[in-house]
């Protein structure tokens, strides 16, 4: 299949480079010349404009940084300059707002519009290990699943147009929040005299078990590998759980919904990061906490 691929960077380089892997053409464009280059080493052919990316394309991919640039290229410089009836693919971590108005403008143009985002990082990006929730109709998901199943291990239609933002969002404010529990736990336990070993040898088993504990530890030495035991160096950016939260705000005021736990997991995220924090990983709160 011809694939067009826009937004080359630390997640979308991995995903190009294996459609390439799994037999298609993919055409590449990123505003990066470095990201740009390094598709074109793993197989993809680099273009200079989205536009001449989109040539021709019976699918079009894109990972970008945020809404507003989403938005932007499609209206712009996919819709009506990709070939009538191109499935259109946005794999980004966008509002449910703006993916919901993108792919409304899709569809007035003729293309079926799914948003796909991902669960996992950097390392399922490019091992094609990710997780993504589909929102769109049944048949733009019929047609999206073996291009996603290229990119990753599971593929869930999650409902609608912006279901599976939606979905990413509620299941990002939940990893925020047992992070941060499971930081306090651990650093209160150690407070009260316990072994934080002992500690994980029996929270791991009893009710307070969840995925922060067990496979994503936040105290280096304890559980399974995990950026703790890298001094908090890779992993889940602390600046990307801050964005995912402040979408996640956003979509319940709209929904008229006010997830206390969720607020406060904000705060915390946004002045741990404005402390210099941005660039580690999100379990480094810990630190903070206790
Ligand atoms: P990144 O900044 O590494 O990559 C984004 C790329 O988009 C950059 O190469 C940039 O040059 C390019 N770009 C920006 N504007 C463009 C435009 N107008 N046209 C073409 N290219 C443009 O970011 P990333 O880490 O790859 O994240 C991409 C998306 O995936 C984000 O929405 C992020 O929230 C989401 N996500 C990231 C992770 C992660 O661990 N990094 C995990 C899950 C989801």
């Amino acid at each position: 299949m011809q694939i067009a691929f826009i937004g080359l960077g630390n997640m979308g380089g991995g995903m190009a480079a294996n459609l390439v892997k799994a037999g298609h053409s993919v055409r590449a464009f990123d505003l990066s010349a470095e990201a740009l280059a390094r598709a074109a080493e793993s197989g993809c052919m680099p273009c200079k404009t989205v536009a001449e990316a989109v040539e021709g394309a019976e699918a079009v991919v894109s990972m970008l940084p945020n809404g507003a640039i989403v938005s932007d290229v499609y209206s712009n410089d996919v819709l009506g300059k990709a070939p009538a009836g191109a499935l259109l693919l946005d794999c980004s971590t966008i509002d449910v707002a703006t993916a919901r108005k993108v792919a409304g403008a899709a569809r007035q143009a003729g293309y079926a519009m799914v948003d796909a985002p991902v669960s996992g990082g950097i390392a399922a990006a490019s091992a094609g290990t990710l997780t993504f929730m589909v929102g769109g109709s049944k048949d733009a998901f019929a047609r999206a699943e073996p291009i996603l199943a290229a990119m990753g291990k599971t593929v869930i239609h999650a409902g609608d147009s912006g279901a599976g933002q939606a979905a990413k969002l509620c299941n990002n404010m939940l990893l925020g929040i047992h992070m941060i529990g499971t930081c306090e736990a651990f650093a209160m336990a150690q407070k009260l005299g316990l072994d934080p070993q002992t500690f994980y040898d029996i929270s791991s088993v009893s009710s307070g078990q969840n995925w922060s504990m067990t496979s994503y530890c936040p105290l280096p030495g304890v559980g399974p590998q995990s950026p703790a035991d890298n001094k908090y160096e890779g992993g889940f950016a602390t600046a990307l759980m801050l964005k995912d939260l402040t979408l996640a705000l956003a979509a319940a005021e709209e929904a008229g919904v006010d997830p206390a736990m969720g607020k406060r997991a904000r705060e915390l995220y946004e002045a741990f990061a404005q402390a210099g924090n941005a660039g580690r990983d999100f379990s480094a709160i810990i630190e903070t906490l206790g």
